[in-house]
């Protein structure tokens, strides 16, 4: 059986009231009679007879006339008093109803429109709010609702934005695949290999972005387990530099790194650490022209070790510096594409990666060809 939040109200006050009025008759059966019995007698000077009075007229005690006038003046007060009761008991529940209506009104109305706003928001209508009024318990949980909510709006949106930046870029190398796909079979492109090796570079994109895709999907989940121990940071950026030693000579960009050998060791999971490494120098590499240098250097503040990746590349004009870290963000799609750069999901989940370190990652540019700056903080083994 349904009872509403006002039945109960009331039905919690109306014990109370039954409970009281029940407590005072039984003290009144008790305590009256002697009570009035020791101020009459006190008055007229006559011995305390309230037990007998209260049992009624004529006790059967052998009191004398005056003892009879008392026991009817206190018959009378019983009535008087019992008759006060009643009035009293009904104003009481009087009282109690209106009260438990206005209070179950304040507490239910609120908690109804939370229950209509929850409603609206399993339907799909994420920009539902309910009007969080008051100080007290209810208004708090109006306005958890509403940061939930908000919370839900913003991860809805993220999820139709991903969808949509996804289907994008998974078209583009696709088109390119079926067009030079249907070229071929029209006869219009030559079977050649610049053919081929057009039509294996988009597939290639293409399975480079389903990796940053899983990878990133994993980190932004959390889903990933890290390994961190004391590691010298001189390993890993060795690593990163002998890995790439090559296609820079090939590009004729100078690579160098000023890590002493005996730096404090930092708290970091290695692997993880050299994705990070390989992605910001892989990227300053396609972003310097050739002549260029990048320069890999380390130094300690405050209980952190900062490493940076500098380049005196094509730079990062100031008003897009903000939004490089947001996935599938590119300064400049064309150049990015054409330089055979990524979906720009790599600096998304190199941050991931340094947060899940504890550290911090961030940008810094003069302005377009003057270079840029990449840094990032790792807390050191001793803390
Ligand atoms: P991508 O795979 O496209 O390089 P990233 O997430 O690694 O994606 O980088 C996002 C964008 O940030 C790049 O498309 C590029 O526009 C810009 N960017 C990253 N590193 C540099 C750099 N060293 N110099 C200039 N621009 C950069």
């Amino acid at each position: 059986m349904k009872i509403n939040l006002g039945v109960r109200l009331f039905l919690s006050y109306l014990l109370v009231i039954v409970v009281a009025v029940v407590v005072l008759a039984v003290a009144a059966q008790f305590a009256l009679p002697g009570a009035y019995g020791r101020h009459l007698s006190m008055m007229e000077g006559m011995p305390a007879s309230g037990e007998g009075m209260w049992t009624g007229m004529g006790g059967g005690r052998g009191q004398g006339q005056a003892a009879g006038d008392g026991n009817g003046l206190f018959s009378s007060f019983r009535t008087s008093f019992n008759e006060a009761l009643v009035w009293a008991g009904l104003v009481t529940v009087l009282v109690a109803l209106c009260v438990s209506f206005f209070v179950s009104r304040r507490l239910s109305s609120p908690i109804h429109a939370m229950t209509l706003a929850s409603q609206r928001i399993s339907e799909g209508h994420y920009d539902e709010r309910v009007r969080s009024t008051g100080n007290d318990e209810v208004g708090h949980l109006a306005s958890s609702f509403n940061r939930m909510a908000e919370k839900l709006e913003q991860t809805e949106s993220m999820r139709r934005q991903l969808i949509g930046d996804v289907s994008h870029e998974l078209r583009t190398p696709l088109t390119a695949i079926r067009g030079s796909m249907e070229g071929l079979i029209d006869g219009i492109l030559p079977a050649n290999i610049e053919t081929f090796t057009q039509i294996h570079q988009e597939a290639n994109r293409l399975s480079r972005l389903v990796d940053d895709l899983q990878e990133l999907s994993r980190v932004e989940a959390g889903a990933f387990q890290m390994d961190l121990k004391p590691v010298p940071v001189s390993g890993v950026v060795d690593f990163a530099v002998k890995r790439f030693s090559r296609s820079f000579k090939s590009r004729g960009v100078t690579l160098t790194s000023d890590i002493l050998t005996d730096l404090p060791l930092i708290m970091a999971d290695e692997d993880r650490l050299g994705q990070v490494l390989l992605n910001l120098v892989g990227n300053a590499l396609q972003y310097t022209p050739q002549g260029g240098k990048v320069t890999i250097h380390a130094e300690i503040h405050d209980h952190e070790m900062y490493v940076s990746v500098a380049d005196t590349g094509v730079g990062i004009p100031g008003k897009f510096l903000p939004y490089i870290f947001d996935r599938f963000y590119r300064v400049d799609k064309s150049r990015s594409r054409q330089t055979g750069g990524g979906s720009g999901i790599g600096l998304t989940i190199a941050m991931h990666l340094i947060e899940a370190h504890g550290g911090r990652l961030w940008a810094e540019s003069e302005g377009e060809n003057r270079g840029s700056t990449f840094t990032f903080t790792i807390p050191l083994a001793s803390g």
